[in-house]
């Protein structure tokens, strides 16, 4: 959807009208503009000529795990971009959104990152995930909702901070999606600057660091953007957001079978994580190429690891490999 476009169109009619359309698409959720019953016959076919509400989607659905849905958009330059819902027990619906397609970074255990990287995404296409969801939410006809929204799908977000903050505010708005901003969460690899400007917006968003070593050497092999990014500066720029912010932040750690999961790799985190408001979760690997995941005894040695030497961790549920529910990996696939 093109929002210049609906604004262009939208500039000569009454104020109230932006009222109704705000209300109609990121509320109601509509498809097309004959759903938008209260607006005049001709406006409602200058918008669908000019600007039309589809969203060019593929759905894939997981067989085990959590039951998660993958959809493949395919936006207006042909670019595609994944998007996930993680369907948690008791009607718990978390999105998660792409931020770039493709990503820059080539961590070596992530296949978006294997994959190359295209270009940014728009604001706008980041909020056509999250709308693709809710629209099919709402053709399922059970009441559910969005509660979580996630930038955990393809790409590096602080990487591309204007849009993502854009996309954020838009998403918070409580003339247009009105998710709380509690409820939203942004994951980074340790992009400083991008820290930096996130303690500065005077936003309840939450923050997560992918971590995932403990050592900057083993760090550096797994992410090569590491080495500019050292531990000590990705914790200086940390402690400096939640002195800014109060808030609680998350420190991601995949567990890699053999590479990152032994007693010293716990010992050493536990070193870097005795702070207050420090919070792990620990990650199963989502086996893409040459790495494996760390299996269920191996996670619940190194969480008891960290639960007795005082730091609070949790382990992430899976998310359904079947569809692989991880980032960049149907693209990948799919390309190949
Ligand atoms: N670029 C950002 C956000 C996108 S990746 C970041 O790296 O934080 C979101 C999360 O998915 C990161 O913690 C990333 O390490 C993790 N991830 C990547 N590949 C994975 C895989 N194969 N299995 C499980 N998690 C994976
Ligand atoms: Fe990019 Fe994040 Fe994947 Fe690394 S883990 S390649 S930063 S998307």
């Amino acid at each position: 959807m093109n929002l210049e476009k609906l604004s262009d169109i939208l500039k000569n009619e009454p104020k109230f009208r932006y009222a109704q359309i705000n209300k109609a698409l990121w509320q109601e959720y509509i498809s097309s503009w004959e759903e938008a019953s209260n607006l005049p016959k001709v406006l409602r076919e200058t918008l669908a000529a000019d600007c039309p509400l589809e969203i060019k989607a593929e759905v894939f659905k997981s067989s085990g795990g959590l039951k998660s849905l993958k959809a493949l958009i395919t936006l207006a330059d042909g670019e595609t971009i994944e998007t996930v819902l993680i369907r948690q027990k008791e009607a718990r619906n978390t999105v998660c959104v792409s931020s770039q397609a493709g990503c820059p970074l080539g961590c070596a255990f992530c296949a978006t990152g294997m994959n190359g990287f295209s270009r940014n995404l728009m604001a706008e296409e980041i909020v056509e995930q999250v709308l693709f969801w809710a629209r099919y939410l709402k053709t399922e006809g059970r009441g559910e909702k969005i509660d979580n929204l996630v930038f955990m799908g393809m790409g590096e977000p602080f990487l591309n901070y204007v849009e993502f903050i854009k996309a954020v505010k838009f998403l918070n708005n409580p003339e247009t999606f009105n998710i709380g901003a509690r409820r939203l969460s942004v994951s980074t690899v340790g992009i400083t600057e991008g820290i930096k400007r996130l303690a500065g917006e005077q936003l309840q968003i939450n923050l997560a660091i992918s971590l995932h070593a403990a050592f900057d050497n083993l760090r550096q092999s797994l992410i090569p953007v590491a080495k500019k990014y050292p531990l000590h500066e990705i914790f200086r720029a940390v402690d400096n957001y939640i002195t800014k912010t109060g808030r609680r932040v998350m420190f991601e750690y995949l567990m890699i079978k053999g590479v990152n999961d032994t007693d010293k790799d716990a010992l050493e985190l536990v070193k870097l994580m005795k702070k207050p408001l420090y919070l792990v979760n620990l990650i199963p690997y989502n086996a893409t190429g040459k790495f494996k995941s760390s299996d269920r005894e191996r996670i619940d040695a190194f969480k008891k690891i960290l639960e007795d030497n005082g730091v609070p961790a949790t382990v992430r549920l899976s998310f359904g490999s079947s569809i692989d529910a991880a980032c960049g990996q149907l693209k990948g696939k799919r390309n190949k």
